[in-house]
């Protein structure tokens, strides 16, 4: 039987990255991956291909409806959908490539096959030359996470379907009905609706996007409104269905909806099927996740990750604690700051925050100043003619360190890492407003909302 040192089931963003930190660090290392690509849901049908068609989207829209400001004229403008798909393809299949290359240049043995726990210290893969049974003293389990359905939607896979249906959707649909505002309804809605779909999103709270900031998810939701994207707030859907080429949602208390296609966007679930955990002893929580402590250490030799465990399904999250974990197994420390982990929504404008909003400073009775500004009064949002949104820096009132920071505007997704490193270092907004920002940048507004946490922002 091979020994390992360290086995991964899984080659997500948080496997991939533990295996390649552990090969750095010495170990014999292991990686047990079921789909014939590595990267997991973020390489393969998560991330990488939504943002390569969130780009190619806002690019078309943007040909067709904004470059006329610029004193551009394009003629007419056209939409070669199974180019833009291929595109994206082509992206993901560098990426996966990518990890590939990486996993040969640290000598990490791959099995392809599904693994299975099989007692403490043995993985058993069950792949295309059949079963193959692998041990190492240090296992981690990094499975990630599916698409959560609900009890009555009669999912099709093809036009009653989810996330990765919706990356692949051979024509721009008519009608398409997302149900839940959150990330993935946001994102992949924004993409049909520039490509010229009608976007009709259902969502069972009275707002978008639950758990950001409320201001700023209000005035997100009027840009929304305004580019297109019909909503139906306080919508709870109890079914759908499709006949023949249409499909039909039921909502409590309101008409039916019909539509040629429906994405199922309302969460996603830890994945552990068919993963043996019985066979080590292990229980999953109320919601599936693999219960772990402090050092990932879910029993005794088995570790576990990313989705499969409590916190935000996030691939940076997975990547951090895929580190963290595996320095833990070789030097006893490692760790992962969740208070600094950014929350980015890729739509135009993007939205980005970290640290708690100020709705949750208020119910943890926290006093803090808070200071704004507007990329209005940029200059460099004003050259681009991406004046919408907005950076609010929330301090503590008494030490003005930096506790939270929201924003909402053009490539905010960039400049969060600014904030969520001053966070990480304990700065106050002082020292934010004391740092030199380039000029004319976008970052400008982070130091004017920090210089306004003591009302002397300059350019406004
Ligand atoms: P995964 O990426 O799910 O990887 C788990 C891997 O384990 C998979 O490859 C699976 O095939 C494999 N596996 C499972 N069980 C077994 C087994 N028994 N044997 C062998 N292999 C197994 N996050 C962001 O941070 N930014 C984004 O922009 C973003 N966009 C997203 C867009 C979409 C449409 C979706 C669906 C998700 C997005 N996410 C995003 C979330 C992100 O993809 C996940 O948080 C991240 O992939 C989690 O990493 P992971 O390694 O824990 O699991
Ligand atoms: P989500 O949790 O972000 O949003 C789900 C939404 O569905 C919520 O607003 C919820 O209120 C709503 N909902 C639930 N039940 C409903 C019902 N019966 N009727 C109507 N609405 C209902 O989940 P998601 O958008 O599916 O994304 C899944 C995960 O993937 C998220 O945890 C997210 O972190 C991750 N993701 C991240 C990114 C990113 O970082 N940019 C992008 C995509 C996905």
């Amino acid at each position: 039987m091979p020994e390992h040192d360290l086995i991964v089931i899984g080659a997500g963003p948080g496997g991939y990255v533990a295996a390649i930190r552990a090969a750095q660090l010495g170990l014999n290392t292991a990686c047990v991956e079921k789909e014939s690509r590595l990267g997991g849901t973020c390489l393969r049908v998560g991330c990488i291909p939504s943002k390569a068609l969130l780009e190619s989207s806002e690019r078309f829209h943007e040909a067709k409806h904004q470059l006329a400001d610029h004193g551009i004229h394009l003629g007419s403008v056209s939409l070669d959908l199974p180019k833009m798909l291929a595109r994206k393809d082509g992206v993901v299949e560098q990426l996966t490539g990518g990890i590939q290359q990486l996993f040969k240049k640290h000598g990490i043995t791959r099995y392809a096959g599904h693994g299975r726990l099989d007692g403490p210290g043995r993985v058993v893969v069950d792949g295309p030359d059949g079963k193959t049974a692998i041990s190492a003293p240090h296992i981690i389990l990094a499975t990630g996470s599916t698409v959560a359905t609900l009890p009555g939607i009669e999912m099709d896979w093809d036009r009653i379907g989810g996330s990765t249906e919706a990356l692949n959707y051979p024509e721009v649909p008519e009608h398409l009905v997302v149900i839940g505002a959150g990330v993935i309804g946001l994102e992949l809605g924004s993409v049909w609706q520039r490509l010229g779909a009608r976007v009709t999103v259902l969502e069972y709270m009275n707002r978008i996007l639950p758990g950001m900031d409320s201001r700023l998810a209000k005035r997100a939701y009027a840009t929304f409104r305004k580019q297109g994207l019909h909503f139906q707030l306080g919508a709870r859907v109890t079914g759908a269905r499709r006949r023949g080429e249409q499909c039909t949602v039921e909502i409590d208390g309101a008409d039916p909806i019909t539509c040629d296609r429906v994405l199922v966007a309302v969460g996603r679930r830890p994945y552990t099927d068919d993963l043996g955990l019985d066979t080590v002893d292990i229980a999953v929580d109320a919601r599936g996740r693999i219960p772990t402590d402090k050092s990932f250490r879910a029993a005794e030799g088995i570790y576990a990750i990313g989705d499969v465990i409590a916190g935000p399904m996030l691939a940076h999250k997975a990547e951090d604690e895929g580190m963290a974990c595996v320095e833990q197994i070789v030097t006893g420390y490692g760790h992962v700051n969740y208070q600094t982990i950014p929350s980015v929504v890729y739509t135009f404008p993007e939205i980005a925050w970290v640290g708690p909003t100020e709705d949750e400073l208020k119910e943890q009775g926290i006093a803090y100043r808070s200071g704004s500004f507007p990329f209005a009064a940029n200059g460099r949002a004003k050259a681009a003619g991406h004046t919408e949104g907005l950076v609010k820096i929330l301090a503590d009132a008494e030490t003005d360190r930096v506790l939270g920071v929201h924003m909402m505007g053009a490539h905010v997704s960039e400049l969060i890492a600014e904030v969520a490193t001053s966070i990480e270092f304990g700065a106050t907004s002082e020292d934010i407003a004391r740092c030199c920002h380039a000029h004319p940048t976008l970052s400008e507004a982070v130091r004017e909302a920090a210089l306004d946490v003591d009302n002397r922002a300059i350019h406004r």
